[in-house]
């Protein structure tokens, strides 16, 4: 078991991406928090299974976007695990598909909001943890961005910033940290097949042409993605810092 006695958060584990790293991570041995914004049931489902490896799994219901309620988030972890060893920021949201200058401030602030705030203020927390416990050395910080960091999509400038933004967030804190032996790296998923993309996968037509688009020409399993996030969580990642891995069936070298 690579986690074993790790202790991690996973946000946003009620669904998709986020709930395949809670389980794997909970397979491979760590206690998990894993939060959820909407689908509490299905959050206290995903925590039933992980428990079921005879490691605690604890959900609780928070919006990242809010700096007070991350901090009762980390202050309910410290509760329960006294220390977290990994936080995984995957929690995130799409905006509306709409033009620049048709973009509702409040959409552009929800995008960013939760998708760049929600990571910083739990960054921010998770080290502020780390140096009142001195425990900084082995400890890993994993963001989900996006391929579209780096690739835009058209008439969504609201997440492409966010995505954009975390992946650069997630250098200067590399660089920050680097000393400590605790490392910080980004996934940046493709189409990954999700919630998230709920139109486009149930509208057969539409799927087939974005699978046209994907060099190996199928979408992702949120599975694939969690494979990825295991080996940066791991001992096996100890050198790597700063990094993007992309997992997107080689779409962002042609973009979309
Ligand atoms: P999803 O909709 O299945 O899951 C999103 C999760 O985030 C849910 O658990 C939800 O409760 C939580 N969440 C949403 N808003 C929140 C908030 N304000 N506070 C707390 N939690 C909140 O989506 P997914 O596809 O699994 O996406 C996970 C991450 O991966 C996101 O950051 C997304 O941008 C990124 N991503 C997904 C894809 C894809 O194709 N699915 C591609 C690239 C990046």
């Amino acid at each position: 078991m690579v986690l074993k006695g790790k202790n991690v958060l996973v946000t946003g584990a009620s669904s998709g991406i986020g709930k395949a790293i809670a389980l794997l991570f909970g397979k491979e041995g760590a206690n998990i928090i894993g939060t959820y914004h909407h689908g509490g049931e299905e959050a206290e489902e995903v925590m039933k299974e992980i428990a079921t490896h005879g490691v605690k799994a604890v959900a609780i219901g928070i919006d990242v976007s809010e700096e007070e309620e991350v901090a009762r988030l980390f202050a309910r972890a410290v509760d329960e695990f006294g220390d977290l060893d990994i936080l995984v920021n995957n929690a995130g949201i799409n905006g509306p598909t709409v033009t620049i200058e048709n973009i509702q401030t409040s959409d552009w602030d929800k995008v960013i909001k939760t998708n760049l705030y929600g990571p910083f203020f739990c960054c921010r927390e998770f080290l502020r943890l780390k140096r009142r416990n001195n425990s900084f050395k082995g400890s890993r910080i994993i963001n989900v961005s996006s391929i579209h960091e780096v690739v835009n999509v058209p008439e969504h400038a609201h997440y492409n910033a966010s995505k954009a933004a975390l992946r650069n967030f997630t250098r200067s804190l590399a660089l920050e940290v680097a000393a400590t032996g605790m490392t910080v790296n980004n996934i940046a998923p493709g189409m990954i097949l999700t919630p998230i993309n709920k139109e486009v996968i149930e509208d057969k037509e539409k799927m087939k042409k974005v699978e046209a688009t994907i060099p190996m020409h199928r979408g992702g399993t949120p599975e694939e993605v969690a494979n990825v996030a295991l080996f940066l969580a791991s001992e096996a990642s100890s050198y790597v810092t700063g990094s993007t891995y992309t997992v997107d069936g080689a779409l962002s070298i042609l973009g979309p």
